[in-house]
């Protein structure tokens, strides 16, 4: 290798496309483990669709929106096909239940997912051009009961982490019918103080006027406390609809707060929308709505679904910002320190013997001196070494070494498991 390439960045950029690291690993093993308790609990079914699919389907699904979103899908040729990596996850599940006939296998269906998301956005310090979300999905039911299944089950998730401060919000997005009333009224109400607004949200009124509603600057906000909010302007069956919701979550003993801003800018969503949050991070933490008109836009089928996911990178960046850790622990490990050629044999039959009993075993037996294992195993924070040698090998024993006192003492192999094990419980 040239020597000028050396310290070339290979990666399109930590910022962007960010890589997860072996010392966060505790965190992301905790995102899987408690998803998938949380699932098993509230009878949500795996699945793991594609990351790719039709370019089409995801621009399809932004109804109104397309022209704001439309340039934010990382597009790609597959064959023939004018493809897109995975925008969402609601679109490829739908896809999933017409092309794989998931109807017959359960319906609703109720499905967990875990995985990438990749939107070509200008990245900050929590948005990036490639993230993953964790979410819970119900296919081909428009009952409130399931807005929220999704939201307690995300709720569930949230405090099973031990999250503190969280603020659940909750809206309503009406209907085609009750939305467009609401839009004029809204509309009308800005028409002459477009002139007091922000110019994004001069320019977002053009493009879609339900931008205004989430606009935080001082005079924009001022302006909003006397608009018009949805809540007024629901018909009947919306509004029925998200006293159900609320009262299901209520119920089940989660406080709340019901909130007019949140109004879906897409049409296709409809009726309950939803955001969890901490005051640690300036984003939603988990966002959700209900979107029975996205199957019909993007597929030309009637299906109702509603939906909820989380941001992995902003969940376990909320942890460390409130000092929560982790409740999977590393497994207490042992150093296996191997002293010449000859002990090598040995020690990989030996380490293999206290794997299967559940020992994690770390070794360094490659080319590395004593003293540079023994290093590594303090660097580690290791407890308690094993240490073979020719000697050893010969005499059917082995040394264990305590790493805090430096103290070691010879047994017999046969009893290593058992010896190894009574230490490890003793810490
Ligand atoms: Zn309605
Ligand atoms: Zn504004």
């Amino acid at each position: 290798m040239k020597n000028k390439q050396k310290n070339q960045q290979i990666s399109l950029g930590v910022e962007a496309m960010p890589d997860v690291v072996p010392k966060d690993q505790v965190y992301w093993r905790q995102m899987l483990e408690t998803g998938r308790a949380i699932s098993e609990l509230h009878d949500f079914y795996f699945i793991d669709p594609s990351v790719i699919e039709k370019y089409e389907t995801f621009e399809n699904s932004f109804g109104a929106d397309k022209e704001v979103l439309e340039d934010k899908i990382f597009s790609l040729k597959v064959g023939r096909v004018k493809s897109a990596l995975r925008f969402s996850f609601r679109e490829s599940v739908l896809r999933n239940f017409i092309d794989h006939k998931l109807a017959y296998f359960a319906y609703p269906l109720k499905v967990f997912h875990f995985g990438p998301v990749f939107r070509d956005i200008k990245p900050d310090e929590y948005f990036f051009k490639e993230f993953h979300q964790l979410g819970f999905q119900v296919v081909g039911d428009a009952d409130p009961i399931y807005d929220g299944e999704v939201i307690i089950a995300l709720y569930d998730f949230f405090k099973s982490l031990k999250l503190n401060k969280l603020t659940l919000k909750i809206g309503s997005s009406g209907c085609h019918v009750c939305r467009n009333t609401f839009k004029q009224k809204f509309q009308n109400y800005y028409r002459n103080k477009i002139k007091d607004v922000c110019r994004e949200c001069a320019k977002n009124y053009e493009i879609n006027p339900f931008l205004l509603l989430s606009c935080e600057k001082d005079g924009c906000r001022a302006l909003r406390e006397e608009s018009p909010i949805i809540f007024d302007y629901l018909c009947t069956s919306c509004n029925n609809h998200l006293k159900s919701v609320l009262e299901l979550v209520e119920d089940n003993g989660i406080s709340y707060e019901p909130d007019s801003r949140l109004v879906s800018t897409s049409e296709l969503n409809n009726r309950t929308i939803f955001e969890f949050t901490v005051p640690e991070i300036p984003h939603p933490l988990a966002f959700g709505c209900r979107y029975d008109y996205v199957s019909e836009a993007v597929f030309k089928r009637s299906i109702a679904a509603v939906g909820g996911s989380l941001g992995i990178e902003r969940t376990i960046e909320a942890m460390k910002r409130q000092n929560v850790d982790p409740r999977f622990k590393a497994k207490p490990k042992v150093f296996f320190l191997v002293i010449g050629d000859q002990a090598k044999k040995g020690a990989l039959k030996l380490m293999n013997k206290l794997r299967l009993s559940g020992v994690a075993v770390v070794e360094m037996v490659g080319k590395k001196t004593l003293k540079a294992q023994i290093k590594t195993a303090e660097k580690m924070g290791i407890k308690l070494a094993l240490l073979l040698g020719q000697k050893e090998v010969f005499d059917g024993t082995i040394i264990l070494r305590d790493m805090t006192s430096g103290v070691q003492e010879t047994i017999l192999v046969d009893k290593l498991v058992e010896e190894v094990k009574k230490r490890l419980n003793n810490e």
